[in-house]
């Protein structure tokens, strides 16, 4: 009977094989081989590979038949299907099998549920197999059972799915932590987004006092206020949970109320108060060291699953690091707010207290000038005595004067204010070298001066414009080696009219300015990478420099590279024809 069933479904591949042969030995020889070659091949198959006749018994079944029905097939041939699938999975299949009887080739996936094989989710595909008169025979029955690989594909798409979630909860988290800027907004955004997303009643966000001895919280939603110990500055000694994780720098999930009871007795005083269940603690650590803890209470019990740990740990991780910037950026903020409110003091001292000194020493070198006078008048050793001593209280007088102004101005200057300027004609050639000679003095540098003019008229507020030179030949000297050469150069742009413009350079041989440093050197403060912490200064001479030139409608400049040497170019309009120097 069976072998009749190979035979038959065979067919269907080879039309010849089934062809009578010659003799009935060769023939059985031949069905023998015929069917090892193809049980040989069925058994190879991955699936399932069988015959049913056209009464619905099987004739044939490949080894995985043997697995999937748990018998022998043996003890399969010759069955009714329903018969091994049982009631239920035979009205599921019931259509199928039909419409292959009626000579259909029907493919289906479905799940099917089978008496010993349970329930399973199959791919087939079932080939008539018809005589040559037409009449259907039976039909092959080709069976994939995919109940693993979608339960594979399932498990996949749910891993994938709370991946997205926790991406798209954590990248919401971040988004919310990012525009936090103090550690109680950092608080806020973690207990609420965490209560929200794990369905939590109790959250606290709490960081150390500075010696780790205390929890301070920032944020602490839902706590009964008749919990025993005050929570706003709980010790880290004390019994609780966040106290243990901080002590254990772990994190802590408790997953029943029974199990937190047990494991945190004290809690039984909080039950008292309201009904709790789960509840987990995790420490906050930054740089390997714990800087506070975070904790969470629900309403009844609850698992954590291996993912929600993961997403805590995560959680308290950006949480510690929020925290920390967070601090620091408020700290910051503070201290800039500390250092403009002391140079807006400062500055206000300056301006008051140089505006009042200013009319003491006018009566100062007043009466000196008119001491001297009257001493002169003496015409006797000692008179020229006094007035040699007043004419030197009148140049300290001066000096002081100068002082006094350059304090005003400086004042006026950091805040932005515009200078009075004294403007007068003045001969840059012969100004700049009697300057020059005083700089050689006070600096002891050799100083270079030339021009391509005899003489050059500007309009200029001398005093201004020499805090401009000094402080250009000053820079010059103090970021150049000693003996290295300073020169100072004027010379002078034409028009149709004559002169146009003057131009005033300093060059120097010394540590020049980086590149980075460059456009930003004539800004208040500003000082260049390769001075600050070696030679001492203020960064403020360049910014008064530029506003004092362009209050005289000129310009200035400067060109350098570091580790050769630097030009400032001071850039100022000639007098107009008729202004004389
Ligand atoms: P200070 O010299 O007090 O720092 P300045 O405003 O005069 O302030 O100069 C600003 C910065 O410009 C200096 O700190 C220095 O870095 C750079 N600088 C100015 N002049 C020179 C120069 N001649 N050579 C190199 N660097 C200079």
């Amino acid at each position: 009977m069976a072998k009749q069933a190979v035979r038959a479904a065979s067919e269907p591949v080879s039309a010849e094989v089934a062809k009578p042969r010659d003799g009935q030995a060769t023939a059985q020889l031949a069905d023998v081989d015929h069917e090892d070659r193809l049980r040989l091949i069925t058994d190879a198959l991955p699936g399932l590979v069988a015959y049913v006749d056209a009464a619905q018994h099987y004739r044939f079944n490949n080894r995985a038949y043997e697995e999937w029905y748990s018998i022998p097939r043996a003890e399969m041939e010759d069955r009714h299907i329903r018969d091994l699938i049982g009631d239920e999975g035979y009205a599921t299949i019931r259509p199928y099998l039909e419409r292959a009887l009626a000579g259909e080739r029907v493919s289906y996936l479905t799940e099917v549920h089978l008496r010993d094989a349970g329930d399973r989710r199959i791919e087939a595909t079932y080939v008539p197999d018809i005589a040559a008169d037409g009449a259907v025979r039976g039909f092959v029955a080709l069976v994939h059972d995919v109940t693993e690989r979608e339960r594979h594909l399932e498990a996949e798409r749910l891993a994938a799915e709370r991946t997205a979630d926790r991406a798209a909860r954590l990248q919401s988290i971040t988004a919310a932590l990012s525009a936090a800027l103090d550690p109680p907004e950092v608080a806020e955004v973690i207990v609420d987004q965490v209560r929200a997303m794990l369905g939590a009643n109790l959250g606290v966000v709490a960081v150390l006092t500075e010696d780790g001895s205390e929890f301070q919280s920032l944020r602490l939603v839902g706590y009964p206020p008749e919990v025993a110990h005050d929570p706003r500055r709980l010790p880290v000694a004390a019994p609780s949970m966040i106290g243990e994780a901080v002590r254990q720098r772990e994190a802590i999930f408790v997953e029943s109320w029974a199990e937190r009871i047990e494991r945190f007795p004290h809690f039984g005083d909080a039950n008292a108060v309201g009904g709790n269940g789960a509840g987990t603690a995790l420490p906050l650590i930054f740089e390997g060291r714990p800087i506070g803890a975070v904790g969470f209470g629900f309403p009844a019990d609850r698992p954590f699953t291996a993912d929600e740990r993961d997403l805590l740990r995560t959680i308290a991780g950006l949480c510690a690091q929020a925290l920390e910037r967070s601090r620091l950026h408020a700290a910051e903020a503070q201290a800039r707010a500390q250092v403009e409110a002391a140079i807006q003091l400062r500055d206000t001292f300056l301006a008051t207290a140089s505006h009042d000194l200013k009319t003491p020493i006018t009566i100062i070198r007043g009466r000196a000038q008119h001491a001297a006078n009257q001493a002169r008048r003496l015409d006797s050793p000692l008179g020229k005595r006094i007035a040699d001593a007043m004419a030197i209280i009148e140049a300290t007088a001066d000096a002081m004067q100068e002082q006094i102004g350059e304090l005003l101005d400086l004042s006026l200057l950091r805040v932005g204010q515009e200078l009075q300027l004294d403007l007068q004609p003045l001969d840059l050639v012969a100004w700049v070298q009697d300057e020059a000679e005083r700089c050689r003095q006070t600096h002891g540098r050799d100083i270079a001066v030339s021009a391509d003019t005899p003489s050059l008229r500007v309009q200029a507020d001398r005093v201004r414009l020499r805090r401009v030179l000094l402080n250009l030949v000053g820079n010059a000297v103090k970021y150049s080696p000693d003996g290295s050469d300073i020169a100072i150069a004027i010379s002078s742009e034409w028009s149709s009219e004559g002169p146009s413009w003057a131009l005033l350079s300093i060059r120097d041989e010394g540590i020049g300015i980086p590149a980075n440093d460059l456009p930003h050197i004539f800004e208040r403060f500003h000082r260049a990478t390769n001075t600050t912490g070696r030679v001492a200064g203020t960064g403020i001479g360049l910014s008064g420099a530029r506003q004092i030139v362009e209050q005289h409608g000129g310009t200035i400049a400067v060109e350098s590279i570091e580790g050769e040497g630097s030009i400032f170019i001071v850039r100022m309009p000639c007098a107009e024809r008729g202004e004389s120097a």
